[in-house]
């Protein structure tokens, strides 16, 4: 996975190259989702195909950023209408768990 304007490969500094682009569905507010095109770069050094994470994403989560942050600064909680179980409690637990981790993805 690589950042947004990065255009060296993270394993062996070649360059990277535009490959293909992906569908990922991403989960927004109000219990929607949506479809959002990740582009893939491919190192023409290695062969390595590295995803690029756009700026509305966190890695590895579902939830677009901005639902993640609402969570990490306390402005969405469980009692937050809209946002009762969705994402349930177990998911906004363990973002805040994660949050030093998910705060330097976002802000390194
Ligand atoms: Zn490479």
């Amino acid at each position: 996975m690589v950042m947004q304007d990065q255009s060296t490969c993270p394993k062996c500094g070649g360059d990277l190259k535009y490959y293909d682009s992906v569908p990922r569905l991403v989960r927004t507010k109000g219990r929607e989702t949506t479809r959002v095109p990740i582009r893939r770069f491919r190192c023409a050094q290695c062969g390595a195909v590295h995803r690029e994470l756009p700026e509305l994403l966190f890695p590895y989560k579902q939830y677009e950023a901005e639902v993640v942050i609402g969570v990490l600064e306390g402005l969405i909680t469980c009692e937050t209408l809209g946002f009762e179980d969705f994402p349930c409690e177990m998911t906004m637990l363990r973002w805040l768990s994660q949050k030093a981790q998910l705060l330097l993805w976002r802000y390194p």
